[in-house]
């Protein structure tokens, strides 16, 4: 589903990331952990085009990033992305919110999007709160509504960037589980996160990136529990 090869990413004279080679099959989970600056957020936003990519390659379901020729807004709408910060509309009801993009950027008319959108509330346990506001409700909440506003839009892969960490911790566990309900339908997903437990559970695969690069990537129990690089070893030794 995904193919990146050598990409490099520089902002300025500062080079984020320094030659990065990935792959993620359909419906497989990558968890990516790292320090904080080690380009991770870059990263993920490389796949989906919110940054320029400076050199290499990336594919996603066929489409090629890297093509001057690509339709960007085409590849948003296969790749979905769900921020620490939920970015939510505040003027707007949460049912609204989901929908506005499948009416603007979809051509849904405003039942059919009204029928995805309620549809989409349900799954992420949130029917009741179709008519309310973002400020009336939780940090947990708020980020459902963000994944079912990405999933509106009836992504291919879906991008997450630590998205419980701005969460009280009680309240990690609904998205964890809205997630890994994702996941098992089958949703290629690359999670940017430092939840071991949802890494070890739900996730196939884990990346380990420092410094620009992928230093260790395997299984989650062999990158938790017996991580081969130093720099991965000092990394989960602080963090776990
Ligand atoms: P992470 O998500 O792993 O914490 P980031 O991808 O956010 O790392 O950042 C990696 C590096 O890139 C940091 O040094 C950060 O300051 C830098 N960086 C990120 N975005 C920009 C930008 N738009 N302009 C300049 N530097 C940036
Ligand atoms: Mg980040």
């Amino acid at each position: 589903m995904i193919t990146v090869k050598d990409l490099h990413k520089s902002f300025g004279d500062l080079e984020v990331l320094k030659g990065i080679d990935a792959t993620v099959d359909e419906s497989e989970v990558v968890c990516v952990i790292g320090p904080s600056g080690s380009g991770k957020s870059t990263f993920l936003r490389c796949l989906n085009l919110l940054e320029e990519i400076t050199a290499g390659e990336v594919t996603i379901n066929g489409d090629k990033l890297t093509d001057p020729s690509v339709n960007i807004n085409d590849v948003r709408t296969q790749v979905g992305m769900v921020f620490q910060h939920f970015n939510l509309f505040p003027h707007k009801t949460v049912l609204d919110n989901i929908t506005l993009g499948p009416i603007k950027v979809k051509g849904l008319s405003i039942n059919e999007a009204k029928d995805v959108g309620l549809k989409l509330l349900e799954k992420v346990g949130l029917s009741d709160k179709a008519d309310d506001y973002p400020d009336s409700l939780s940090g947990g909440q708020k980020q459902r509504v963000a994944i079912a506003r990405s999933l509106a839009m009836n992504p291919k892969v879906m991008l997450f960037d630590e998205p419980t960490s701005a969460l009280d911790p009680e309240l990690v566990g609904d998205v964890l589980e809205v997630m890994k309900d994702l996941a098992e339908e089958g949703m290629t997903m690359v999670v940017v996160t430092h939840e071991m437990g949802f890494a070890k559970e739900v996730g196939d695969r884990v990346l380990f990136m420092d410094e620009g690069i992928i230093m260790e990537e395997g299984e989650p129990t062999q990158i938790f529990d017996n991580p081969q690089n130093p720099r991965t070893q000092s990394f989960l030794s602080k963090i776990l």
